[in-house]
């Protein structure tokens, strides 16, 4: 999906604002009667509002997978600067052992750990 908050929240919200307008109009055919027509609008409405609520969750899991995939690029990131401390932490470019900072993006050199 599009991993994105703001879709997870639209999606979410819509679901249930529709909910809602499926409540009101079945308490208004309840209360007041009404002809099919009111009967098609209130099951393409509960259609409407279990769309956006799938795609909430849907959104809602792709967002979860991306904290995740996150969370290991993080990872892969220290572990490198771990293993060589002879790489720019900026750009990967070598370091030599005299080099204070990078002579491709002027980084500071990481401490040796
Ligand atoms: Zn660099």
């Amino acid at each position: 999906m599009f991993k994105s908050l703001g879709i997870f929240y639209l999606c979410a919200v819509l679901s249930w604002a529709l909910a809602f307008v499926i409540f009101i109009l079945s308490a208004d055919l309840f209360f007041n009667g009404g002809d099919i027509n009111d009967e098609v609008m209130i099951c393409a409405f509960g259609v409407t509002a279990c769309a956006f609520g799938i795609l909430a969750r849907i959104e809602q899991t792709s967002l979860k997978d991306r904290s995740v995939s996150d969370k290991e690029d993080i990872n892969e990131t220290a572990t490198d600067s771990f293993i060589d401390p002879n790489k720019c932490r900026n750009c990967g470019n070598k370091l030599q052992p005299d080099q204070n900072f990078c002579e491709q993006c002027g980084a500071q050199r990481t401490p040796p750990q």
